[in-house]
């Protein structure tokens, strides 16, 4: 059965405290509650908005079981608006349990829409905004974090990455690393007063850091690969299957052929290697 009584996700400023719909202010004056990352935070943008309203905590480390405690009031009639910190609940900020609880015990959700880092940035890029995937934050862990990147490496839309200040030339380093020279573009404080797009190639960027001396809060957009990345081929594990295939009697273009398919690789590299054996 559904509820009267809904879940409204609210996005806030990212910064310019100008950055908030007339809906998302007249939300938050009429529901019974707000869930809030930091209460204390949210208590600073609530006085300045003139509004009072009890606050809960829901944050990383309890979204999972006070969901069900929301909800619960949600189910019993209490209006509830969920905000962050800053932007898009739920983009690199809890919600994103909070809201698939709710879908599931069938509570309606209203996500009202509003400012967010990673599309302010990416429209402001000058990058293709057609296809772009959104990473967020890398994993901490070194192997994962590699990983991660590795797996992008042949992606040709626009990737976009969340990064701490203190961790964004580790990060630099190992994009230019593992994805080679690309255009990037770093967004910093944006929609604050010393907003600032840093465009530039990860070349330039890995080798003078002095362009990130001001830091902040900031946003990271790659190019995409340029050219498919051909996928690395074990030479001696391709080599080997082709003298099994000519022992078979098979010509030389029926090889090729069978090699391609097997290992993925251009019918004619796989005739050129065939022939360099034959
Ligand atoms: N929910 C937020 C959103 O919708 O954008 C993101 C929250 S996430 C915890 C914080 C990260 O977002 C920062 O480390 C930074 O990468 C990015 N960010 C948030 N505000 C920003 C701003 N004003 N300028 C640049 N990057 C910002």
């Amino acid at each position: 059965m559904k509820t009267l009584a809904k879940l409204y996700v609210c996005p806030t400023p990212i910064g310019n405290l100008e950055d908030i719909t007339l809906r998302t202010i007249r939300t938050l004056e009429e529901v019974d509650y707000i869930a809030a990352e930091d209460t204390r935070h949210t208590i600073k943008l609530l006085n300045h908005l003139n509004i009072k309203k009890p606050l809960i905590s829901l944050h990383e480390h309890n979204e999972a079981f006070k969901s069900k405690e929301l909800i619960e009031l949600i189910t019993s009639g209490h209006d509830i608006a969920l905000v962050s910190d800053a932007g898009m609940p739920g983009i690199s900020d809890p919600g994103e349990k909070l809201i698939k609880q709710c879908i599931e015990s069938e509570v309606e959700v209203v996500t009202l829409p509003g400012p967010s880092a990673f599309i302010t940035a990416l429209v402001n890029s000058g990058l293709d905004t057609s296809r772009f995937t959104f990473v967020g934050f890398l994993d901490r862990n070194n192997k994962t974090r590699k990983e991660t990147i590795e797996a992008l490496k042949a992606r040709q839309e626009t990737l976009i990455f969340y990064e701490a200040p203190h961790r964004i030339e580790k990060t630099i380093s190992e994009l230019f690393e593992i994805l080679g020279d690309r255009k990037i573009v770093i967004a910093r404080e944006l929609t604050k007063k010393y907003e600032q797009y840093i465009r530039t190639s990860l070349k330039s960027l890995s080798e003078d850091f002095s362009m990130l001396e001001h830091r902040g809060e900031m946003v990271i957009i790659l190019e995409g690969a340029i050219e498919e990345v051909e996928p690395e081929i074990n030479k001696e594990a391709v080599e080997k299957r082709i003298k099994e295939l000519l022992l078979q009697d098979l010509s030389t273009k029926e090889v090729a052929k069978q090699i391609a398919i097997e290992y993925k690789i251009k019918k004619n590299d796989a005739y050129a290697l065939a022939l360099g054996i034959k």
